[in-house]
């Protein structure tokens, strides 16, 4: 269970070889005029964005018959697939996956909020921050954890939790659900960064013993809820948080500002499944992450004016369903523990989620958002 952890691979020569001439142009950047055009002129006021991580279209088949042939997906009319790699492996970490996602840009494995100079890139939620949006992070992993950093972190690090904690202040992110205490009390250098976050307007709340369904969210401040001391358990054992947690979140954003809010809700342990080849640590979480996205689709279809967009960072453990599965019990079979290079597909429903349609760079997101969220 420590194979998630690694994250950062050193390539070898060849592998090296391959990514100069297969990567080379993948720093993205002028996209927003053809995202334009394509465009229909609908534009969403509220866009969630949902990532699961680790989440490939074996997965979601996978899941889909273990429950009964049904899955969530079949309600999005819009489906594209996006390319993975990242700047420095034809296989994304989830840092360098999710740093595509918020900033646009291609980076190292193992990268935050940065390219693979090291320059840093604003991340989507700071630019919704900056035009007034309310923004909101929830996960089932630690906060600091590489796919929520990439959101409010810069950094060449994804390990240094306590570096990407203490980055947390210069974010102002109205709303994050996640575990990970530890690395804001109990640091190296001392610091009490709850302390610091209520000092800086935030309402924080440790959940790790409490339901959330019972906690008011009803303030003008920024809020926070710790859900855990380091990590969140599985939902086999007991974590059971996240469809709760996604329906505050929308209720609490929505309303908060003229401007429509952002938010970003990931399915953190569907990856750990893959790394850990345990078939149903993998459909659990996903069966979990499926009912946060109906949630997701419920609020956007009464709403009518938000854009709800599903993907993953990349496929974890070369997923397979094998010869001998049947309705309900699938016979399963993993080719690594580590993340592969596969294309991802994306689910997208509302305004501008014909954008969202083809074959695509997993750094065209950000920019087919961007350009929906008429962001500068
Ligand atoms: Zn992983
Ligand atoms: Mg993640």
């Amino acid at each position: 269970m420590q194979q998630w952890a690694k994250g950062v691979y050193v390539p070898s020569i060849i592998f090296l070889l391959l990514c100069i001439s297969s990567c080379s142009t993948s720093y993205g950047t002028g996209k927003t005029n053809t995202v334009q055009n394509e465009t229909t002129g609908a534009k969403p006021k509220n866009v969630i964005f949902l990532i699961g991580d680790g989440m490939g279209l074996p997965q979601i088949t996978g899941a889909m018959y273990m429950n009964n042939n049904k899955t969530v997906f079949e309600r999005f009319k819009n489906i594209g697939f996006h390319k993975s790699y990242s700047a420095d492996n034809l296989v994304t970490d989830s840092a360098a996956g999710a740093t595509a996602f918020a900033s646009g840009v291609k980076t190292d494995n193992g990268y935050l909020g940065m390219d693979a100079h090291k320059k840093s890139f604003p991340t989507i939620l700071e630019m919704a921050e900056t035009k007034g949006m309310a923004t909101g992070l929830v996960v089932t992993c630690s906060m600091t954890h590489a796919t929520p950093a990439a959101y409010y972190a810069h950094i060449d690090g994804r390990t240094d939790k306590e570096g990407i904690a203490l980055q947390m202040l210069n974010s102002n992110v109205d709303l994050f659900i996640g575990g990970g205490e530890n690395a804001f009390i109990h640091r190296t250098d001392g610091r009490d960064l709850v302390k610091e976050l209520t000092d800086k307007g935030y309402v924080i709340n440790d959940i790790t013993h409490l339901p959330i369904e019972d906690l008011d969210m009803g303030t003008k401040k920024n809020i926070g809820f710790f859900t855990a001391d380091d990590e969140p358990l599985p939902v086999t054992e007991g974590r059971n948080y996240a469809i709760p947690a996604a329906d505050k979140a929308l209720r609490f954003l929505d309303n908060r500002s003229p401007e429509g809010f952002f938010i970003m809700i990931e399915g953190s342990q569907i990856d750990w499944g893959g790394h850990a080849n345990d078939a149903n640590y993998v459909v659990t979480e996903l069966h979990e992450f499926e009912k946060v996205i109906a949630e997701a689709l419920d609020f956007a279809e009464k709403d009518g004016n938000t854009l709800v967009i599903v993907t993953a960072d990349h496929e974890t453990g070369g997923f397979a369903v094998n010869p001998g599965s049947k309705l309900n019990h699938i016979d399963v079979a993993f080719t690594t523990k580590e993340h592969t290079a596969m294309m991802i597909p994306v689910f997208a429903s509302g305004p501008g989620a014909e954008l969202f349609r083809g074959i695509y760079e997993n750094t065209d997101i950000f920019f087919k958002m961007k350009s929906l969220m008429s962001l500068e």
